[in-house]
C-alpha cells in the first residue's frame, strides 16, 4: 500500500493506492474510502513531526487492508522500520540511516484519547496535571448519510474545560469512517490525532479508557491479562519505537469505579457515554443510557422512576441487551444492583435475575493494583497510584483473587429459571395491556 500525507493550512490528508497484495476487505471490516483528513489544532506543521510518527499514524489508519509492504512518500529509521517488520510482518521500504529514532525530554507529558465519557473523565482525574486530552471527533457522514452519532456531550465537555483553564484539543477527521461499517479500524485508532501532535505536545506517552472489563475480560468467560494479548504487545512494541508509552491507567478498575470516580471528580459533572443524545441530556433510550442510570443509582440512591424504568425496559434495543444471557457486563449490573432495597417490581426482578446476593462481586468497588506493573508506564506510576487512592480503594488480596478467578459459565448455569422468569416479565412489560 502507499500512502501519501499532504498538509493545506490545517487540514493532514492521507490517500492510499491499493497494491496488488493489499486487501479492500479484511473480516468484517471493508476499507470505505482512501482518503482521510485530520483537522489539527493551530502549530501543526507535518514538516515538524517526526516522520516514524506520521509512518505510525498511517499504518494504523488503513492496518487491516496492508498486504506485504507499506510504501511512504518519505523515509523513516532503519530502528522503525526493524520494529514493525518483526512486529506485523508488513516492510516498510523507505528507510534512511540519517533519521534518528525519536526521543523525547524531561518535560515530555502524557496525552490522552479523550472521548468525553465517564471511563476518560475517571482516566483524566488520575493522569498528571499536565496530560493533553485530544477528542478525535467524527465528522458528519461523508456522502451525506444520516447517524444517530452526536459529539453535542464532548463538544461541551471540551468548551466546559477549556473555560477552566484545562487545555483540551479537538482533532475532527473521517477516520473512522474509512472503515465499513463505520468505527476505528483497530484497537489503538483512538491514538492516531495523538501521533500527530506528539511532537507539538512533547508527549511520551498516550492514556486509553480501555477499563478492566475490556483489559481483563472481567464478568466474562475467564480473566485474560490484556498486558499478555498479542495485540497488546504487537502495539506497545511499535509505539516503544517511537517514544511513546501505552498509560492504560483504568485497566484495572471497573465500570462501578470509573463512574465513582468521575462523580468525584473536577469534571465529572461533564461526562457522558451516550453518542446519541445532547449535551447534559442523554437520550435515556439507549443501553448505554439504562446501565449509566443504574450504576449512579446504585451511589446517589436516586432510583428512577418505576414509569421510567417500564419505559427503558421495553425500549426495543434495551430489552433485546437484557434478554441476553450472560447479559453484556452482567457482572456490572449486579454489582449496580446489590443493595437496592426498593419496591419497584422491574428493578426487583433485575435484581433477582442478575442475582448479585448469591455471588460475590464486590471486588468491582475495588483497584486492582496489579494492572499498575503492566498498564502504566514506570515514570507516571508513583502519581497514578497516589491520584488513584484519592478516589478509590485497593483490592484486597481476596478480592484480587475472586476478580482473577471469576467466570460467568458456571453463574449462568445456576439460573436458568430466573432467566426465563426475567423474560416473561421483560416481554410482558412490552405489550400492551390486554383487558378482559
Ligand atoms: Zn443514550
Amino acid at each position: 500500500m502507499h500512502i501519501d500525507m499532504t498538509q493545506i493550512d490545517a487540514d493532514m490528508t492521507m490517500s492510499v493506492k491499493l497494491a496488488e497484495d493489499d486487501r479492500e476487505s479484511a473480516g468484517k471490516a471493508t476499507l470505505a474510502r482512501k482518503t482521510v483528513t485530520f483537522n489539527l489544532p493551530k502549530g501543526f506543521n507535518k514538516q515538524s513531526v517526526h516522520p516514524d510518527l506520521l509512518a505510525l499514524a498511517g499504518l494504523i489508519t488503513f492496518y487491516p487492508w496492508i498486504g506485504k509492504r507499506l510504501d511512504l512518500s518519505f523515509a523513516v529509521s532503519q530502528g522503525f522500520a526493524d520494529t514493525v517488520k518483526a512486529a506485523s510482518k508488513i516492510e516498510i521500504a523507505n528507510v534512511s540511516d540519517r533519521i534518528q529514532k525519536r526521543t523525547t525530554g524531561e518535560n515530555a507529558r502524557p496525552g490522552l484519547a479523550f472521548s468525553g465519557g465517564v471511563d476518560s473523565i475517571a482516566a483524566l482525574a488520575i493522569m498528571p496535571e499536565n496530560t493533553v486530552p485530544v477528542f478525535s471527533c467524527r465528522t458528519a457522514p461523508p456522502n451525506g448519510g444520516r447517524t444517530l452519532y452526536k459529539a453535542d456531550a464532548p463538544l461541551h465537555a471540551i468548551k466546559e474545560m477549556n473555560a477552566a483553564g484545562k487545555d483540551t484539543f479537538l482533532v475532527e477527521s473521517d477516520l473512522e469512517w474509512v472503515r465499513e461499517p463505520v468505527g476505528f479500524a483497530i484497537d489503538p485508532s483512538p491514538a492516531v490525532p495523538l501521533l500527530l501532535l506528539a511532537d507539538l505536545f512533547e508527549l511520551d506517552a498516550i492514556g486509553f479508557g480501555t477499563i478492566a472489563e475490556a483489559a481483563y475480560r472481567t464478568g466474562g468467560a475467564a480473566f485474560l491479562d490484556y498486558s499478555k494479548r498479542g495485540v497488546f504487545t504487537q502495539w506497545q512494541t511499535i509505539f516503544h519505537s517511537v517514544g511513546i508509552d501505552y498509560y492504560n491507567c483504568v485497566a484495572g478498575l471497573s465500570e462501578m469505579c470509573t463512574t465513582s470516580i468521575a462523580l468525584q471528580s473536577e469534571f465529572g459533572h461533564l461526562a457522558q457515554s451516550c453518542v446519541r443524545g445532547l449535551a447534559g441530556k442523554p437520550c435515556m433510550s439507549c443501553v448505554k443510557c439504562f446501565r449509566k442510570s443504574l450504576i449512579e443509582a446504585s451511589m446517589s440512591g436516586n432510583w428512577p422512576s418505576e414509569s421510567e424504568v417500564s419505559r427503558m425496559m421495553a425500549n426495543r434495543a434495551i430489552r433485546n441487551y437484557l434478554s441476553d444471557a450472560p447479559i453484556r457486563l452482567e457482572i456490572i449490573l449486579a454489582a449496580a444492583m446489590m443493595n437496592y432495597a426498593g419496591r419497584d417490581p422491574l428493578l426487583l426482578a433485575l435484581q433477582k435475575r442478575v442475582a448479585p446476593k448469591t455471588w460475590n462481586v464486590s471486588f468491582t468497588q475495588g483497584w486492582y493494583g496489579p494492572s499498575l506493573q503492566t498498564m502504566v508506564p514506570q515514570k507516571y506510576r508513583q502519581e497514578t497510584t497516589d491520584r488513584m487512592l484519592n478516589y478509590i480503594p485497593q483490592m484486597t488480596g481476596e478480592q484480587e483473587e475472586a476478580f482473577r478467578s471469576f467466570e460467568i459459565g458456571p453463574v449462568m448455569a445456576a439460573k436458568n429459571r430466573e432467566v426465563e422468569e426475567f423474560l416473561a416479565i421483560l416481554e410482558a412489560n412490552a405489550s400492551p395491556t390486554v383487558v378482559g
